[in-house]
């Protein structure tokens, strides 16, 4: 299980693009760095698990099938998946799945957009002056879960959402129930790629200027005073 990193290809690990060479099937999906895969060997198997627009996209127990099934076959199976196999996206339960199947597999750790995607905006997680902790998030819970999040009870300094875009306006909403509406907010579409765009702007605004940008997913949201720094560590 591979962690393809934030969007960047360079920003493979030495040790997930050794096992992408030599792998016999790649089961990757979106956002798992489509150019990486050009490093397969000849003949490799690749398959794409991934939602595609108006086509039958894979169910998550149709993948952990398909894991186990290639896995069984003895060949070597690399799982692709977008920044850290562990950070949301699933990895956890796909490694059980593979558990109870009695399939050996390792987790090879990856960038994390959580992390990376601020940084190639020029924006630290944390700083000594004015951020202590990061929180990060989900903006999108599993439906079934009971006890829901409430993103106004998050004490970190910095909280970080990701696939946050479909329910902005409720995050939000919560948010200010404890913090200020000038908090520093940034919306980092496509991060470490060609297509990144960033948006600054306050929690008291994101929503509308969200709406007014049509921020589209894939996209993080970091919201702290160290998004002020983004100008200062600009390197120009
Ligand atoms: N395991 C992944 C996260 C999977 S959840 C990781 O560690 O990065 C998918 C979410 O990650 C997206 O909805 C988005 O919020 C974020 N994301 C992943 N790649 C991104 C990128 N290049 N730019 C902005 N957000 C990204």
């Amino acid at each position: 299980m591979v962690g393809a990193g934030p969007g960047d290809p360079e920003l493979m690990t030495l040790k997930g693009l050794e096992l992408i060479k030599k792998a016999d099937v790649i089961i990757y999906d979106h956002l798992a760095g489509e150019e990486l895969l050009k490093h397969a060997r000849e003949g490799a198997e690749l398959i794409y698990v991934g939602k595609r627009a108006g086509k039958h996209s894979y169910t998550q127990e149709e993948t952990n099938r398909l894991l186990i099934e290639k896995a069984g076959e003895g060949i070597v199976v690399v799982r692709l998946k977008g920044g850290d196999p562990f950070v949301f996206g699933r990895g956890g339960e796909e490694a059980a799945a593979l558990m109870q199947a009695g399939i050996a597999f390792d987790i090879v750790p990856g960038v994390t957009s959580a992390i990376a995607v601020p940084a190639a905006a020029n924006i630290p997680v944390t700083d000594r002056r004015y951020a202590s902790s990061f929180a990060v998030v989900t903006g999108q819970e599993d439906p079934k879960k009971a006890d829901k999040m409430d993103y106004g009870a998050l004490g970190a300094d910095t909280v970080v959402v990701l696939m946050g875009v479909g329910n902005l306006e409720n995050i939000i909403i919560q948010m200010l129930r404890r913090r200020s509406k000038n908090t520093p907010v940034a919306i980092i579409e496509h991060g470490t790629t060609e297509r990144q765009r960033v948006i600054t702007c306050t929690l008291g605004n994101v929503v509308e200027k969200a709406t007014k940008s049509k921020v589209k997913p894939p996209a993080v949201i970091v919201i702290g005073e160290v998004v002020n720094l983004r100008e200062a560590l600009s390197g120009v």
